[in-house]
């Protein structure tokens, strides 16, 4: 029995459970009616999964008597005694030179010796424990600051410390140069009475303005270690570098600083928002452009563009009234005009039916007013589904659409205001971070826009550095920028922020050296090995292993790398335990060493076998101390020892099952691994290149648990598969130097009466609303839902916040805070009017994946069509005013049953193709890992002609032209056997040749003769001295750019091998296993109209 369609809103209520037999179709066309998002709510679909620590599927492998270790072939000239265990190897490599150790060593924890531990550092306990930035943590690790509000100390209570601290603290041998203003402060740390010299505020970011037509989101294209993970080291320098500093100093950090316009002059006014970066603020109309609107829209999140579904001017507007935070809540929302918005138009979807707009569709702009809207949070971080949240549970029922958050919360930012205080100013009843959407009563008091308590502003807040000025708390940059980075003091922490701490993991067996991935590897690193991120105290260890696991003593003072092999993996130990993790400045050439030999040390191996688990245990064994990041690298199914797994995957069954098995981990040995690493700040992230099923849905629990990412190469072969190998390298250079922060955990509030209950994404959930990440990158992505537990009738607005509380990898606590603002409608037209498509697509995604492991593949399928069913149902029989005949939508839901097919077309959810087991689960694992703009891409890949580029609408940045082809319907109608067409679905490009292709195209930009001269296995888009060849080089690029991994590029001609992968992409068009975008419409409207 299967319950098919989302019940969006579990978490209140309980109801009966509709039923829906597994259905024949795929897209069940035999459904009662009424299916799906139900009134009454039945039990939760997915409550809190991660939470539960009981194993999904039954434990296949426990931790019982293990294979005996077989007397395989010994590796080269350094055969393992079985008796023994530990057996030293000879050195490897040649040696030249080795640093001598330096007196100097800073050691795991060299942290002044005046630090007080933050238990002492915090004053005694409030009666508002329960909220504060923990709950019950492990002993040793960050615990909430246990006394009353460190934001709101009393000035007569506690003496301001001023200027002194930092001559109190000088930084201990190999101290973090940043740690000036964290924890060593001691208890006594409120805020200074009056302005003080040493402020330092700089506004001086660069004007955010032109080019106009350059899309911010794009992360920048240089390396990313240079210039794509913000806060660079430089600014990073910036903040420690100031020495003795005052408690409050405001630092914006910015890649693009350097060689910035000087501070404008203090108190310089734009509009009501002094010195608000330009990015934040934008008080001037969009430049003129030639792009199209939705273009425009689409790569100015920031703007206020004229968007279809926006505020008119004309109510309690933007001109001279008070800022934001001082509105009350009534002036600041707005109901609908009474005119019909754009985003309300009735579309009737079996007559207009190409809906695509030519450019990526923007998100939309909540129906706030201008200056609330102004200081919103980027959609590119913070998403809503319901960009208008309904007043109440009932509404939202009615609506039939899913309502929760879409977040990016790590992502790289070109602009990220960093503030440097003593005191971090947050509600003394919820913990919610001072934000643009409280409101102050008067200087002394703020209200807290979540919990509505009112508050004291500290003493310390007082004063605006911005302004330089006395009694303008609301100008603060935290009340000015709805993104915002704190440096975070003692209180944050219970013992010292950990070190940057990397350990690999790497497979060796004969399988592995037969792909020749760890020669890539090891050059990788080589090449980037000075930019991973970290400090003096960098740590890395390397493990190798195949049958045995192989660890490598890189201590000072070897001449070269010292390999030591335990083969006992039942019971394993890590031999020389304080010589495996070192210190990476200090043991560099070893570690190159190591690096340099490593591909030939095992070129020659016969061993098959592979003990992953132990391998697994070993590692975690080593970073246990420290915490840190555990790189793993697989390339076969383990099959010794714990952990050991065969294969579940029948190819047979692949395209006949009605229903796709073994979605569910095969034994719990990875997930309870997974979470032992989450206590122990552990991250896993795995890396499979195999040719072979592995098991990704088992060995992904590894990473998923602990909060890491799983990368996933199929045929990986270093000859047989260039556009993989080169794809691997452009995801090792991004992983080994983009931004990571350790120690981290999420927490998301929201106002009071809303309620988070389900979350999808790579973490463990420690309490109801608290993420365990113990590393975040910025590639990642969360989603979590939501339910309306109390009526918001009151209200006009409503807030979210997510603060990710994280360690640099320069050793500083941080906290990045996030808060959105929404407007409360009562009315069912205005919730659909404020839907987001894209943000319901990509969380009935996630859904949708939790719905395939829990229940079945055909139930999720079934489940997403009546969200379309459903909510268009619903549409017309309570929010249309005139009845009309057709499949009718609003026009900001247009596109949900497109997206909806794309889903069940798409590789997580097909059926009737051979879709392999590995595939389908990865699929999965992106769609609930990936930001959201790079998972719609996965959902509806963008079709672009090329072979007619042209510089009209073109982008310009910098020295470049980037043509802007309009984007295509998903149809082969669209195609043209005249033409070449690209389609970029996220991971994967096809470049497809028509037959008869122009011969321009074929030469200016393929660089060959005919069609038939193209090259069955082209990657590469040859470098021509044309300008076709430019422009689309210059496209394709850009596009790749815009992403944190590397899309491979396949050039395929009418017949290659590849046309049938390209062809799946068309997801208009009929397959014989699914039906053609009309038909699916016809299959809805038949649906609605029973
Ligand atoms: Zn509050």
């Amino acid at each position: 029995m299967s319950t098919a369609g989302f019940n969006s809103q579990n978490g209140t209520g309980t109801g009966q459970t509709y039923t829906n037999g597994p259905s024949q179709n795929p897209v069940a066309l035999q459904q009662p009616s009424g299916v799906g998002y139900s009134v009454n709510h039945q039990p939760a679909y997915n409550q809190m999964q991660a939470k539960v620590l009981a194993p999904p599927g039954p434990a296949l492998y426990p931790s019982g008597p293990y294979q005996p270790v077989p007397p395989g072939p010994q590796v080269g000239s350094y055969p393992p005694a079985p008796a023994q265990p530990l057996l030293p190897r000879p050195q490897i490599g040649v040696l030249p030179s080795h640093t001598p150790p330096q007196s100097a060593s800073p050691g795991p924890g060299p942290w002044p010796a005046q630090a007080t531990p933050p238990a002492q550092a915090t004053p005694p306990p409030p009666a508002v424990t329960s909220t504060g930035y923990y709950t019950g943590p492990p002993a040793w690790q960050y615990a909430a600051p246990r006394g009353p509000a460190p934001n709101h100390v009393n000035p007569a209570a506690a003496a301001p410390p001023l200027m002194s601290h930092s001559s109190t603290q000088p930084p201990g041998p190999g101290a973090p140069p940043t740690s000036i203003h964290g924890y060593t402060q001691l208890g006594s740390a409120p805020p200074p009475m009056n302005p003080l010299p040493p402020h330092t505020y700089q506004p001086n970011r660069p004007a955010y303005g032109p080019p106009p037509t350059m899309k911010p989101t794009a992360p920048p294209a240089g390396p990313p270690g240079t210039t794509g993970t913000p806060p660079p080291p430089k600014a990073d320098g910036d903040v420690a570098g100031n020495g003795p500093q005052a408690p409050n100093s405001y630092n914006h950090v910015d890649n693009r600083m350097a060689g910035a316009a000087p501070p404008g002059p203090p108190g310089r006014h734009l509009g009501h928002y002094p010195s608000l970066p330009p990015g934040y603020q934008n008080t001037s109309a969009p430049p003129p452009s030639s792009l199209h609107p939705a273009l425009q829209a689409a790569t100015q999140p920031y703007t206020q563009g004229p968007l279809p579904y926006q505020q008119q001017p004309g109510g309690p507007g933007p001109s001279p009234g008070p800022a934001p935070a001082q509105l009350s809540p009534s002036m600041a929302a707005m109901s609908l005009q009474s005119s019909t918005p754009e985003a309300l138009r009735v579309v009737n979807l079996l007559q207009e039916r190409n809906l695509l707009p030519p450019a990526p569709v923007p998100a939309p702009t909540p129906c706030l007013t201008q200056d609330l809207q102004k200081l919103n949070c980027s959609p590119e971080v913070f998403r809503c589904t319901l960009t208008s949240i309904p007043q109440t549970q009932s509404v939202l029922n009615k609506a039939k659409l899913p309502l929760g958050l879409l977040l990016h919360p790590f992502k790289d930012l070109s602009q990220l205001p960093v503030v440097t205080s003593s005191t971090i100013v947050r509600c003394r009843s919820c913990r919610t971070y001072i934000n643009p959407f409280v409101s102050f009563l008067d200087q002394r008091r703020w209200k807290c826009n979540l919990c509505y308590r009112v508050n004291d502003v500290p003493e310390e807040f007082m004063y605006n550095p911005v302004s330089r000025s006395y009694g303008e708390p609301h100008k603060r940059p935290e009340v000015q920028n709805a993104t915002i980075e704190f440096i975070a003091p003692s209180e944050y922490m219970l013992r010292p922020p950990q070190p940057a701490v990397y350990l690999f993991v790497l497979d060796v067996s004969h399988n592995a050296v037969e792909t020749g991935y760890l020669s890539v590897f090891c050059q990788s690193l080589l090449d980037n090995i000075n930019a991973l991120p970290g400090d003096s105290r960098t740590k890395v260890g390397f493990i190798t292993f195949d049958s045995t696991i192989h660890f490598y003593n890189l201590q000072e003072g070897l001449s070269q790398p010292q390999m030591l092999i335990v083969s006992d993996i039942e019971d394993i130990f890590l031999p020389t335990p304080d010589s495996l993790l070192v210190n990476l400045n200090e043991c560099k050439e070893l570690v190159q060493d190591l690096l340099k030999s490593l591909p030939n040390l095992f070129e020659k191996t016969m061993e098959t076998q592979s003990a992953l688990g132990s391998a697994l245990q070993a590692a975690f064994k080593l970073l246990s101390p420290t915490g840190g990041r555990m790189s793993v690298f697989q390339t076969q199914l383990p099959n010794l020892g714990v952990g050991a797994l065969q294969s579940r995957e029948d190819p047979n069954q692949r395209a006949s099952a009605k229903d796709v098995q073994h979605l569910s981990p095969a034994t719990d040995f990875y997930k309870k691994l997974a979470l032992d690493c989450s206590g122990q700040q552990v991250a896993v992230d795995l890396f499979l290149l195999s040719a072979q099923y592995c098991d990704l849905a088992t060995l992904g629990c590894i990473s998923r648990y602990s909060a890491g990412s799983v990368y996933y190469y199929p045929s990986y072969h270093h000859q047989h598969n260039p556009a993989q190998v080169e794809r691997f390298q452009r995801d090792l250079k991004r992983y080994l130097t983009r931004k990571i922060g350790f120690e981290a955990v999420m927490r998301i509030r929201c106002t009071k009466g809303l309620s988070i209950h389900t979350f999808h994404g790579n973490f463990f959930v420690r309490s109801t609303d608290l993420l365990s990440l113990p590393n975040v990158n910025p590639d990642a992505g969360f989603a979590v839902q939501m339910s309306i537990e109390e009526n918001l009738d009151d209200m006009q607005v409503v807030s979210f916040q997510a603060a990710l509380l994280y360690t640099s990898s320069k050793g500083e606590r941080r906290i990045r805070v996030h808060t959105m603002c929404l407007p409360v409608v009562s009315s069912l037209s205005d919730v659909f009017a404020g839907a987001d498509v894209q943000a319901i697509t990509g969380l009935l995604a996630c859904m949708a994946v939790d719905r395939s492991v829990t229940s079945s593949l055909s139930d999720a399928r079934d489940a997403m069509t009546n969200a379309a069913i459903d909510s268009l149902s619903s549409y017309r029989q309570s929010a249309l005013t005139i009845q009309q005949p057709g499949l009718l939508a609003p026009a900001c839901l247009r596109l949900f049953p497109l997206y909806i097919l794309a889903l069940l077309k798409q590789k997580a959810f097909r059926t009737g193709t051979s879709t392999r087991l590995d595939e389908r689960v990865f699929a999965m694992y992106q769609l609930k890992y990936q930001p959201l703009a790079f998972a719609m891409l996965m959902i509806h890949p963008a079709l672009y002609r090329l072979d007619d580029l042209s510089d009209e609408g073109a982008l310009n940045i910098g020295e470049q032209t980037i043509p802007q082809p309009r984007v295509l319907q998903l149809s082969v109608e669209k195609l043209s056997r005249e033409g070449a067409f690209l389609l970029d679905a996220g991971l994967v490009m096809y470049l497809w040749i028509g037959r008869n292709c122009h011969q321009n195209f074929l030469s200016q930009v393929l660089g060959v003769s005919s069609y038939a001269a193209v090259p069955e296995k082209l990657y590469l888009l040859p470098e021509l001295d044309t300008a076709e060849s430019q422009r689309t080089r210059a496209f394709v690029s850009w596009l790749r750019d815009q992403r944190p991994f590397f899309p491979s590029l396949h050039i395929i001609r009418d017949e290659s091998q590849l046309k049938p992968h390209f062809l799946q992409n068309m997801i208009e068009d009929r397959t014989e296993s699914a039906l053609s975008y009309y038909e699916f419409l016809l299959h809805l409207q038949q649906q609605i109209s029973k």
